[in-house]
Order: C-alpha cells, then sequence, then structure tokens
C-alpha cells in the first residue's frame, strides 16, 4: 500500500517522490523505462536521466534566476539539487553535471529510501482515485496523454511548443517602437510596434533565408504542426512578401514620426500580466540562437532586445496549466491529480524539478490534513508556480524557464546589474520568511474551505 502514486521517474517524478518519501507518506513512482518501454529522446533506465545536455545553467545566485532557483530547491533539501551538487563536473559558473553519474545517483538514493517503490510499468490512464502526480515529461506516453486529454479538453493538451521570442520591455527602444493596435482598436496599449523600411525588410528577409537553423529530429517529423504556428522562415521561403501580408503587416499602423504605414512592422504583445515581458508576434522559428539574437537585433528598436527566451519549435506535450490547475497543482476537474515537471509548461530540467519538489510538498501537506501556502512571488520557485498556475494567459500559453520578467518588477529605475542583485536579494528575504518557524508556512486546511 502507498499513500500516493507519482507517473513518471523523470526529474519532477524524482523530486516529487523524494520530497515526499522525506516526509514520511510512502510513494509508488511508476516508471515506464526499464518494463521494454522508452521514450524517443531517452536512452537509458536510469531515473532523472538527462536527454540532451548535461546543464543545470548558471549556478549565480546573485545575478541570474536559475542560479537562484538552485539555492532555493537546495533550502528545500533537493535530491535533484544534492545529485546534482555531488556529480558536479567544471563548467565555469554553471553547474554542469555528469550525467551518468547524476542519473545513477538519484535512482540509488530512491531505490534505498524505504518509503518508495519503484514500479518498471507504463501506466495508460489517469488513476480514478487516490493521490497522484503526473510527472511524465514532454515525451508523454501516446495512451496517458489521451486520458489526460480526455480530462483537461483535447484543445487545453498541446503537442509542440511554436515558441516566439519573448523580449524585456525595458530593454525595447520606445524612441523608435511605439504602443498602437491595428486600426486603434484595443485600449492602444497591446501591441508594441517596431517599422521597418524596404531595404531593412529586404534585409531581414534574406538573412532569414540565409539563417542557420536547427534540424527537426526524425521522431519530430512525424508529428504534424499546424499553418498556426508554422516558423517564419518557412513563410519568407514561400516568398518575399509573404511575411508583409502575414505576422508583418504594416495596414493600419501610423508611425507617429511620418504618419504613415511602414514597409512593414515587427508587432510585440505583452506575454505576462506585469507586462515585463512580450512576444514578437508569429516569430517562432528553427533558427539557431546566435543567429536569432543577430536578426531580431536588426530590427528597429529591438537593436539591444534584452531575450526572456528565444524562439523554437520542438515536439513537446504540455497541458495549458492556468485555467486548469490550482495554486497547487490540482487539476481543478480532478484534484486527486496533481501534476508536475515539463507537462505543466514550465521549461527546463531544474524547473521541470522545481515544479516536483512543490507538488511533493503540497501533496504531503495535504496527507498531513494541512495546506502549504505557495512561496511568495518574490521567489523564483514562487514567480514560477505563479506563472504556471495563474499569471499566464492559458490561450497563449507556451512553456517557460524562469527567468527575472516573471518575478513582480522592481518599482523605480535602477541599473540592470543592481537590479538583479535586488531581486535576488528580495526573494532571499521572502524565502527566509516563509521558511521561519514562526511561519510554518501552512495553515490549517479548513481556511481553504469556502
Ligand atoms: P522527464 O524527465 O522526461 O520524465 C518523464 C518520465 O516519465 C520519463 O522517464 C518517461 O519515461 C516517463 N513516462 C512517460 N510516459 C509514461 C507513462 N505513460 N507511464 C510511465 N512512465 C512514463 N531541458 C534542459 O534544461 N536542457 C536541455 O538540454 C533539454 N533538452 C531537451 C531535449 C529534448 C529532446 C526534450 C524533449 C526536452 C529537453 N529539455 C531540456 C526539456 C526538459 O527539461 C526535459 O525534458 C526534462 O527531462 C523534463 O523533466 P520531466 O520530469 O518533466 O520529464
Amino acid at each position: 500500500t502507498y499513500h500516493i502514486h507519482i507517473i513518471g521517474g523523470g526529474l519532477a517524478g524524482s523530486e516529487a517522490a523524494w520530497q515526499l518519501a522525506q516526509a514520511g507518506f510512502r510513494v509508488r513512482l511508476s516508471e515506464m523505462r526499464g518494463s521494454g518501454d522508452m521514450t524517443p529522446a531517452h536512452h537509458t533506465d536510469g531515473l532523472a536521466e538527462l536527454v540532451c545536455s548535461n546543464s543545470f545553467r548558471s549556478d549565480d545566485a546573485e545575478s541570474n534566476a536559475v542560479g537562484l532557483l538552485h539555492q532555493e530547491m537546495r533550502a528545500l533539501g533537493s535530491l535533484i539539487l544534492t545529485q546534482g551538487d555531488h556529480h558536479r563536473v567544471p563548467a565555469g559558473s554553471a553547474l554542469a553535471v555528469d550525467r551518468d553519474g547524476f542519473s545513477a545517483g538519484v535512482t540509488a538514493a530512491l531505490e534505498a529510501h524505504p518509503n518508495v517503490e519503484i514500479v518498471r510499468e507504463r501506466v495508460d490512464s489517469l488513476p480514478e482515485d487516490g493521490l497522484a502526480i503526473v510527472a511524465t515529461g514532454p515525451l508523454t506516453a501516446p495512451g496517458l496523454a489521451d486520458s489526460i486529454g480526455r480530462a483537461t479538453g483535447a484543445d487545453a493538451l498541446a503537442f509542440f511548443d511554436a515558441i516566439a521570442p519573448i523580449v524585456h520591455r525595458d530593454s525595447i527602444d520606445m524612441g523608435t517602437a511605439w504602443f498602437q493596435s491595428r486600426w486603434n482598436k484595443g485600449d492602444g496599449h497591446d501591441y508594441i510596434n517596431c517599422p521597418l523600411t524596404k531595404e531593412q525588410y529586404l534585409a531581414f528577409h534574406q538573412g532569414l533565408l540565409d539563417g542557420e537553423k536547427t534540424p527537426f529530429r526524425d521522431w519530430e517529423k512525424d508529428t504534424p504542426y499546424f499553418e498556426g504556428c508554422m516558423p517564419i522562415e518557412v513563410m519568407a521561403e514561400r516568398g518575399v512578401d509573404t511575411l508583409r501580408y502575414g505576422p508583418m503587416k504594416p495596414v493600419g499602423l501610423d508611425d507617429p514620426r511620418t504618419g504613415r504605414w511602414p514597409y512593414a512592422v515587427v508587432q510585440l504583445r505583452q506575454d505576462n500580466a506585469s507586462g515585463t515581458l512580450w512576444n514578437i508576434v508569429g516569430f517562432q522559428t528553427k533558427l539557431k540562437h546566435a543567429e536569432q539574437v543577430r536578426l531580431f537585433r536588426t530590427i528597429p528598436g529591438l537593436e539591444n532586445a534584452e531575450f526572456a527566451r528565444l524562439g523554437g519549435l520542438h515536439r513537446n506535450t504540455f497541458i495549458r496549466s492556468p485555467g486548469l490547475l490550482d495554486g497547487s497543482l490540482r487539476l481543478k476537474s480532478r484534484p486527486n491529480i496533481r501534476f508536475a515537471g515539463q507537462i505543466t509548461g514550465c521549461e527546463g530540467y531544474v524547473e521541470s524539478a522545481a515544479i516536483g519538489l512543490l507538488a511533493g510538498r503540497f501533496a504531503a501537506a495535504e496527507l498531513r490534513g494541512e495546506a502549504l501556502t505557495p512561496p511568495p512571488v518574490e521567489t523564483a520557485l514562487g514567480a514560477l508556480l505563479n506563472h504556471i498556475t495563474g499569471a499566464a494567459d492559458a490561450e497563449l500559453y507556451q512553456p517557460m524557464n524562469v527567468n527575472f520578467g516573471l518575478f513582480p518588477p522592481i518599482p523605480g529605475r535602477s541599473k540592470k546589474a543592481e537590479r538583479k542583485k535586488m531581486y535576488t536579494d528580495r526573494a532571499r528575504a521572502a524565502l527566509a520568511e516563509w521558511l521561519s518557524p514562526n511561519n510554518l508556512n501552512r495553515r490549517p486546511a479548513a481556511e481553504d474551505r469556502p
């Protein structure tokens, strides 16, 4: 017998299992690898296998949001960070790991834990009753994906992320760009517009054709992607004017400096509730990252753009969490089930593990008959959770790494380097308060009831 069933022994499922086991609850951890099944990206049967890079990215907790997330996870006894630190390999200020040692370390720790039973089995439908955490990742096996689609509504389950680049608002030059909605519909502040002359447009178009692209992996080619999320370079290949009639259409947009429509326009749309992040509309792309930075900075107004994330298009199963999940990661329509990891629409090894950690802690509190107050939004954990469960627009929802744009803005003006430190100092204070013995960071479950 067990208290909770965790499906998926990747980064998120392993971390959630550890948190629950450490809290004294018995866990059944179902992992299909090792039972004859494999995902298209995994190669081994080890738990928490890193499918691609061996890096957990920056370990700088003073000026980097993912480094801050590392620090917060260490403070909460993360298995993934403990093993990551243990199997660290030299990588400058980044935390990179020996992938085999790391995965073996996670597997051994969970195998040795008296509260964890690892079962090598594929699960094909959502558990009807009993507490469960679904952490089956971006390559969730098809049977379970169908079952999730039935529970969430098919529209709420995506199989591809079509990510347009996201820019920090304060890096856009508003001397060149301007706020306006096409034909002045909306409240006038819905879009930021960047004007291009004919020469600039033609050079940009050529840049898209010449730019180096990341090819689709073989197994990605089988999954159809739709006209609605076609990469811009594919549109560019269809003809020199295709983009001018598509996402770069200038009609109804009057450049305040000329009073006229420019030759072409790049539009950005607000991406988060606080307005710190803006996405470039329709610019999902398979261009290599360095190429994107170079090319997108040729757009007038974006010369100094700082990117919260670059564009992409990958196979990636995820649910449109905002709207589906409550503040403690429970599926609103079936609250015995929590989701964790990349399937919730966070992005990255560390973020996936972080959401696994929170799902485990929320579930442990529920098993104790308590409710855990979510970490404050000023922390990296809280900002990421808030993005997934509330702040992001459910319809436009696309997977996201942790970044300072998800945090409540720091009021007033300050230099960029100083501002990062202000974010991390504020986060440390908020986490300490959340963890302080006087604030047991939980409240009676009764308070939750209406
Ligand atoms: P996973 O680690 O994938 O774990 C999910 C587990 O569930 C797997 O072990 C799987 O076998 C199991 N499972 C699936 N379906 C079932 C089922 N029905 N029953 C039982 N078990 C099941 N992030 C980075 O930070 N850096 C990278 O370099 C990087 N590269 C990536 C490359 C690819 C090709 C992909 C797809 C993603 C990449 N990511 C990367 C994104 C993401 O961080 C990883 O996918 C990460 O592993 C997600 O963690 P997770 O725990 O949510 O899912």
